[in-house]
């Protein structure tokens, strides 16, 4: 699969989340270069835009962002 197209915009992959843990790169190589269809951020940027993505949210958190479409 191609890398994820939010790719640069996105603030988990810039490093840019608060309280970011050293783990972000094995989230990196899972879900940005690899499954980003299967990413809780992409889902939420893509069904409900950008600005309903939570800066803390992280790529393997599908259930909050199912919560989230939930609500929104
Ligand atoms: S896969 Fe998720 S975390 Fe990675 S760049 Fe895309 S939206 Fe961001």
């Amino acid at each position: 699969m191609p890398d994820c197209e939010l790719l640069s915009g996105c603030i988990f992959f810039n490093d840019r989340m608060a309280n970011m843990p050293s783990t972000s790169n094995v989230f990196k190589m899972m879900y940005c270069n690899d499954n980003f269809e299967g990413c809780a951020r992409y889902i939420v940027r893509k069904e409900l835009g950008k600005d309903a993505v939570p800066e803390d949210l992280f790529p393997n958190q599908g259930d909050r962002a199912r919560e989230i479409l939930g609500k929104g």
